[in-house]
């Protein structure tokens, strides 16, 4: 058990240029989430050696457990916090940095440019992390699982070490025989209130934001067709100009404009597709339609407007003579070679979400298949004892179907992304760790609805704590509808699990499904996590809950120089799924406070743009 931790941030920066931009705000915050019983120090001190020593030795002397320090591991001639501790440690704990590193390298080379030590002095465990924030988190991650029962090596627990031993004989890395740790036994014990702090909504994104850089994404090579909204994942040149040869703008004649007006014998006909077969001299003209290639010796077109017919064969099949009335200028109506796109342009860049239109480049220029970025493997899992497959054709006494994972798929799939069928779990610990196991093992990232409240079944936040050793980022948020959603990550072999865990009630599934889960994914995806928002008046007064709630509405156009009027979509209770029907929006509308209990109609308000927008009027 970690009864104790310090942590040391050691940065020049905070002491010349009072810079208060460092990792260690974060590494508390973790800390404080992942311990909230321990003692915890937290202190800062600048680049040097003899300082960070003393500190050490001060908190191995104070019986602290844990020391982290985090900065000044890197390669600049201040960075002098491995020295530092290699000369207080007693017993170095070499894998602890070749863990860290080697899940750092999969993110970013300058992993190699880190020189964290741990080790041990007393019965103080100390480990160096990285300055960056990024690398905190990411490395704290890759420590988590380890760090209890390191603590409790150090000091000798023997007890809590057979404990330990004995879980892991059990826990199986095969889901199917997982077992949990959780007892559901003693009801009258169950908390009853939430122990997770209540956040507010900014704080989560932020964090959804923060923890979702943790994705390491690869490349994937899809068919053209497949790339549809992809990130490219390098810049692709054209292989061919477009057009690749001189084309006709217009069903015309190409001529000589040195000719200028005047009659031109006709030498030939060429369509689209065809090759001219000879080249044109002067008073010579050649019948060309759009998109055709122009004969060599011809310079331009003169469209048939443009022109009179004098002399055509007796059976009319073929014109020989035309008058042009107008005298061309150099290059008119000829598109020449590469004018759309010279041949080695770029013609679609590195990190761009692909379009349609580009997918209509690509087709052109010739390109069959594209190097995308890949995207988490997604899965959709359903928790409750209530729960039947939609498909069932008998619904049993005091059931309900689970209409959650259909809609959430759904919901997904509307954005983009597609995602695996975890199937429904039951509330109970054996087999809501199984089923999440199972889950975990196939996908990145799981979106499971029900069992985060404060009922005696709501067990996956337990679950996930105590038989995946998962972080809780947040297990509470001030919204409505969703109070209780969570988002944790947990490691599964060497890999960083996503999970979000939304409440059961269908509309706080569909609201929390966009606002955190397609959210998380469009951030890792896109780089651009967060709906556009736009002002829109209420087209009627609304009371205001004490919560901030995303009311899902329509939108109406009135004329161009208004604001759209926004509709809610009827009762915006959360099991009514209706009201969610046809929203194009979120109304994000504040909570009320003693002086503002309603909004009047006419009020504006910021909207979240989710879905299609689509003229009420109209539908
Ligand atoms: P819970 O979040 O598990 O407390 O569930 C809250 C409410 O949502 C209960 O009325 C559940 O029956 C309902 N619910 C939970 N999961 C689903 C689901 N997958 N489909 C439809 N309703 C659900
Ligand atoms: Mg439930």
């Amino acid at each position: 058990m970690v009864r104790s931790v310090a942590i040391i941030t050691i940065s020049d920066s905070c002491f010349k240029d009072n810079s208060k931009d460092t990792s260690g705000p974060i590494l508390l915050e973790i800390i404080n989430k992942k311990f909230p019983e321990a003692n915890i120090h937290s202190i800062i001190v600048p680049d040097e050696k003899e300082i960070i020593e003393r500190e050490l030795k001060y908190f191995s002397r104070s019986n602290i457990d844990l020391v982290l320090t985090t900065g000044g591991t890197g390669l600049s001639p201040r960075d002098v916090t491995p020295e530092a501790t290699k000369a207080v440690i007693q017993r170095e704990v070499p894998a602890i940095p070749v863990a860290m590193t080697m899940s750092s390298l999969q993110k970013t080379p300058m992993a190699m440019l880190s020189r964290a030590v741990a080790g041990i002095r007393d019965k103080t465990l100390i480990i160096n992390f990285p300055g960056s924030k990024k690398a905190v988190v990411e490395c704290y991650d890759v420590v988590s699982s380890v760090l209890s029962h390191a603590i409790t090596l150090i000091n000798n627990e023997l007890e809590e070490v057979r404990n330990v031993h004995d879980k892991m004989q059990s826990n199986h890395v095969c889901p199917h025989n997982k077992v949990s740790n959780v007892d559901i036994s003693k009801v009258a014990l169950r908390p009853r209130e939430s122990p997770f702090p209540m956040l507010e909504m900014p704080e989560a994104f932020n964090i959804v934001d923060a923890v979702m850089l943790q994705w390491v994404e690869g490349i994937e090579i899809l068919p053209l067709y497949e790339c549809i909204g992809r990130v490219v994942a390098q810049d692709l040149i054209s292989k061919e100009p477009m057009p690749p040869f001189p084309a006709s703008v217009k069903d015309g004649y190409a001529c000589l404009s040195y000719d200028g007006a005047g009659v031109r014998t006709v030498r030939a006909a060429v369509t689209a597709g065809e090759t001219p077969a000879t080249p044109l001299a002067t008073g010579e003209c050649a019948r060309v339609n759009t998109g055709a290639p122009i004969p060599l010796g011809a310079d331009c077109v003169v469209q048939v407007e443009d022109t009179k017919l004098i002399k055509a064969s007796e059976d009319h099949q073929t014109e020989l003579e035309v008058e042009i009335l107008v005298a061309p200028q150099p290059h008119q109506d000829v598109r020449p070679i590469g004018q759309d796109i010279p041949s080695g342009s770029l013609i679609v860049k590195k990190g761009d979400v692909i379009s349609a239109a580009q997918i209509g480049i690509l087709a052109g220029a010739g390109y069959k298949e594209v190097p995308v970025l890949t995207y988490p493997k997604v899965g959709v899992m359903s928790t409750g004892n209530e729960l039947q497959e939609p498909t069932d054709s008998n619904l049993r006494p005091s059931h309900i179907r689970d209409s959650n994972r259909t809609m959430l798929k759904a919901l997904l799939n509307e954005h983009g992304y597609s995602s695996v069928d975890c199937g429904i779990a039951r509330d109970e610990p054996g087999e809501l760790a199984r089923a999440l196991a199972a889950a975990l093992a196939r996908v990145d990232l799981l979106v499971c609805t029900g069992g985060v409240s404060m009922g005696e079944r709501d067990l996956l936040k337990p679950v996930l704590i105590n038989d995946f050793n998962a972080t809780i980022h947040f297990g509470r948020v001030r919204m409505k509808p969703g109070k209780p959603s969570t988002f944790a990550t947990c490691q599964v072999r060497g890999k960083t699990k996503f999970i979000f865990a939304l409440p059961g009630n269908p509309v706080s599934a569909y609201v929390c499904g966009q606002l955190f889960a397609v959210r998380a994914l469009r951030a890792c995806t896109r780089r651009t996590g967060g709906f556009a928002r736009m002002g829109v008046r209420l087209e009627r007064a609304h009371r205001l809950d004490p919560r901030p709630e995303y009311a899902r509405a329509q939108l109406q156009f009135p004329a161009l120089d208004e604001l759209p009027v926004a509709t809610m979509l009827g009762n915006q209770c959360s099991s009514r799924l209706l009201s969610a029907c046809g929203a194009s929006v979120l109304l994000e509308l504040p909570g009320a406070t003693e002086d503002v209990k309603e909004l009047a109609a006419g009020t504006i308000v910021p909207a979240l743009i989710i879905g299609r927008i689509d003229n009420l009027s109209t539908l």
